[in-house]
């Protein structure tokens, strides 16, 4: 009989917490999830999955149940915020599936996770948000805020923006406010002007920019439309806004856009924030995933992927005999740790990016958006298992 498996508790049962739960599972290892959630219900709107993380998805036996569900996107397109004029476009479908290895998929946050929820075979244990931890050289404790404890071998704290478990490892910080927040919802595609045509689409515009893309298999277009704000600091998946507001809010805009603002049912508003990139992410037999690790601001469309990239790094490298569990998370927060601080950093910088002043600054960006393929390949077409293969 060979040693027990290692008995992990992982901490959020989010879109990085359930992947990896997976695929630590598909390791062999025994795994319970824990969320501070009482119910895990249909909060949030969309998020995209590229080839970055379809890699991973479907190493899993997942991507076909993912592809089921959303929307893969056939083309990018960039519109003038006044006239609506593409300015730039290009395909993706089958063009870049081939290029990155994957589809790059639109799809409802509350879709994926049903998928992800239904390929981890056990139950998340609700109602229970990690207050503390405590580590000892034989194992872990999770204290939670119902009085009720959990012990494990190693914990992965996939806890989001505002981790429990991040203050484990590594003591208070501040999140980072952006100034900047976000109306966001979903509206039946017959009610947005073209809205059956859609890909992944920006609207651009000085101070102000949109990304919209159909979800649920072109049923539902998603917006997520971007206003400077230093008042609004609400930092809540379930904050609501008047759709009148994002109307107000886009004046002057072209008809698509406040046409599509205006016929939304509920309309979310969401302030953006991100951290300073963290110094270490893991103790002995405590490591960090998503935006626990990384919480980046929404602007490379990467919050997801990373989170499921990290997801199959952490079992890759837990699986290795090689490794102690230690080294393990050693080996899994070095691999991780400058890729996704460059992407957090890129994500801060294309705001400001998207948002120039009609001008010399704007045709300058628009001329320079040829290269945009290229640009991301390092981003989409990136292979976390070939990476790890490397790095041994
Ligand atoms: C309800 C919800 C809706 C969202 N909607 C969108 C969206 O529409 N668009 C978008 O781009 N991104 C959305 N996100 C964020 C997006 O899912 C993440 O940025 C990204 O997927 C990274 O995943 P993650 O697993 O690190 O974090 P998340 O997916 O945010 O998951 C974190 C999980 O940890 C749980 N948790 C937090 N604190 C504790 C604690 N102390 N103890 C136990 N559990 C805890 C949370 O309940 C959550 O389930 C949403 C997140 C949530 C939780």
């Amino acid at each position: 009989m060979g040693p027990q498996p290692l008995r992990i508790a992982v901490v959020g049962s989010g879109i990085g917490g359930l992947t990896a739960a997976i695929a630590l599972q598909a390791k062999g290892f025994e795994v319970e999830v824990y969320d501070q959630a009482s119910e895990l219900s249909e909060i949030g709107a969309g998020v995209s999955v590229g080839g970055n993380g379809m890699i991973v998805l479907d190493s899993l036996g997942l991507g076909q149940a993912v592809r089921d569900v959303s929307s893969n996107l056939q083309r990018i397109e960039f519109h003038h915020w006044r006239s609506g004029d593409i300015f730039y476009e290009h395909p993706m479908g089958d063009w870049y599936d081939q290029r990155f290895g994957g589809p790059f998929l639109g799809a409802h946050r509350a879709d994926l996770h049903q998928v992800l929820l239904a390929g981890f075979d056990g139950t998340p244990h609700l109602g229970r948000r990690a207050a503390a931890v405590h580590e000892s050289p034989d194992g872990v404790e999770i204290e939670f805020a119902d009085g009720t404890k959990a012990e494990a071998d190693l914990v992965v704290g996939a806890d989001g923006l505002r981790s429990a478990v991040r203050h484990h490892v590594t003591g208070p910080d501040e999140a980072v406010f952006s100034a900047m927040s976000c109306f966001r919802g979903l509206v039946p595609v017959d009610k947005v002007p073209g809205g059956d045509k859609f890909g992944l689409t920006f609207f651009l515009g000085p101070n102000r920019h949109l990304v919209v893309y159909p979800v649920r298999g072109g049923e539902l277009i998603n917006f997520v439309a971007y206003v400077p704000d230093p008042e609004w600091t609400l930092e809540s998946w379930s904050s609501k806004s008047e759709p009148a507001e994002a109307v107000a809010a886009f004046e002057g805009w072209n008809d698509t856009v406040t046409t599509m603002l205006g016929n939304v049912e509920e309309t979310g508003r969401w302030a953006l924030y991100d951290r300073e990139p963290l110094r270490r992410w893991s103790t002995e037999r405590v490591t960090l995933l998503g935006d626990a690790a990384h919480p980046m601001l929404p602007h490379a469309g990467q919050g997801s992927n990373q989170a499921i990239e990290d997801a199959g790094a952490l079992a890759t490298y837990l699986a290795m005999e090689s490794l102690t569990p230690a080294e393990a998370l050693q080996r899994y927060e070095h691999l991780r740790k400058a890729r996704t601080r460059k992407i957090q950093m890129g994500s801060r910088g294309n705001a400001a990016c998207f948002q120039l002043p009609d001008g010399p600054a704007t045709d300058e960006r628009n001329a320079r958006l040829v290269s945009l393929p290229d640009n991301v390949a390092w981003i989409h077409g990136y292979n976390v298992f070939a990476d790890i293969q490397e790095s041994l």
